[in-house]
């Protein structure tokens, strides 16, 4: 944090405090938030803080993506999906993308007229990525599209779309690469429904499908095919790294309410607070937020140097959510029957959790990739 970070704070807080915390059993029954969020999100400047002014981004660095999404946690919401807008998909363009691709699409991710989406995922496949099904094949000057995707975050609202495709389907890794779509107008391309899930009910999570769909050469993102796969490598780390800052925020936001929770509550003529198991649990629980919070930092402090490796973002995100999810576990248990009740942010907090270890790569592969450094 510095003087610029503090500032900054003040605006992501008062902004997710009035904009996004009021409206999360609206948008849970929605299953998304509104549309307008985005618009209005991007007219005080919350949208691309990490992308280059020039490109209609805020000019700042991975410390501001951090800081509101840090906010957003402590505003207990888990709908909004701008950590995959800004801090990701827009960030895909700004790498690799040719400058008109900068100059046609970065400046409508950051005024919010385009919701940005990344889809990678298929229901055959998920941890695999090489052995995606997805087609783009040349035909012309245009590339037909041809598959489907799921579970794909900002999927119904999406304008724009980076769809992880294979241009060579007789090569794995080699084969793969990144097609732009623009959603409007698209012939042949459909979203499915928005699927509910266990938690995260307010976000938008779809499927899409995609046949015959074309699109202009030029959407291919950078100016070879067969990049894809190295630069979904490139930029899973700042992906892991994001999830991370969002897991020691849910974390400590779970420790301040059960504290506070606990304090309120009296059993047999005592606050819950005041029994040595709740005391014991809670001082675990807080140094788990601080030890976490340590390593967080580090890690932030390396990417903002361009330091960070592929092995330290996937032990940030396997370690932190691990944690997150004991964590909540463990602070939903001081709520007693409460705590399963979803008017309770610790209820949401905690199946918020459960998620975070399987997503931007299950924890599993991440301990796949830190072993192959062992
Ligand atoms: C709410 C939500 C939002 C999401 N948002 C997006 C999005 O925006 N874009 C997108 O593309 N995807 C998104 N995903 C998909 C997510 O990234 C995948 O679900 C995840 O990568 C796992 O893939 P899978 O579901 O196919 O599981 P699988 O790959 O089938 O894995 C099943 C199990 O096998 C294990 N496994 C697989 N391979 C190995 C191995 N080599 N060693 C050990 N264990 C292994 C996994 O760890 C897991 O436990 C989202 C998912 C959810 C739930």
């Amino acid at each position: 944090m510095d003087a610029d970070l503090d500032a900054f704070r003040e605006l992501a807080h008062s902004f997710c405090q009035k904009e996004l915390a009021p409206h999360h059993e609206r948008w849970a029954q929605a299953k998304q938030v509104d549309r307008e969020l985005w618009l209005k999100a991007g007219e005080v400047g919350l949208l691309c803080l990490s992308i280059p002014e020039e490109y209609g981004g805020g000019g700042g660095t991975f410390a501001h993506e951090a800081v509101l999404l840090e906010e957003q946690a402590y505003a207990g919401d888990d709908a909004w999906g701008n950590a995959v807008h800004s801090g990701i998909v827009a960030h895909y363009f700004n790498a690799y993308g040719t400058e008109e691709q900068k100059r046609r699409w970065l400046p409508r991710l950051a005024s919010g007229e385009l919701v940005g989406a990344i889809a990678m995922t298929e229901p055959g496949t998920g941890s695999d990525l090489q052995n995606i099904k997805t087609r783009a094949l040349r035909d012309g000057s245009d590339y037909v599209i041809n598959g489907s995707k799921t579970f794909i975050t900002n999927g119904a609202q999406a304008g724009l779309v980076i769809v992880v495709a294979k241009t060579d389907p007789d090569e794995a890794a080699r084969g793969v690469s990144l097609i732009i779509v623009e959603t409007e107008g698209a012939q042949g391309f459909r979203r499915g429904r928005v699927l509910d899930k266990i938690g995260m009910h307010g976000q938008d999570t779809a499927e899409l499908f995609f046949d015959d769909v074309r699109v202009p050469t030029q959407n291919l993102l950078g100016a070879e095919e067969g990049q894809g796969f190295v630069q979904l490598m490139q930029q899973l780390p700042q992906e892991r790294l994001l999830i991370a800052v969002t897991a020691v925020a849910a974390m400590a936001a779970a420790v301040e309410q059960t504290i506070r929770y606990t304090k309120e509550r009296t059993a047999f003529g005592r606050e819950i607070f005041s029994f040595q198991n709740t005391k014991f649990t809670l001082a675990e629980c807080a140094t788990e937020v601080a030890v976490a919070k340590a390593f967080l930092d580090q890690c932030v402090e390396r990417h903002l140097k361009s330091e960070l490796d592929v092995t330290g973002a996937a032990m940030a995100k396997w370690w932190t959510t691990d944690r997150l999810s004991r964590v909540a576990d463990e602070c939903l248990q001081l709520f007693g029957g409460y705590g399963y009740m979803t008017e309770y942010p610790i209820s949401r907090a905690w199946t918020a959790a459960r998620v975070q270890r399987i997503f931007g790569g299950t924890n599993e592969i991440m301990k796949e990739i830190i072993s192959r450094t062992l």
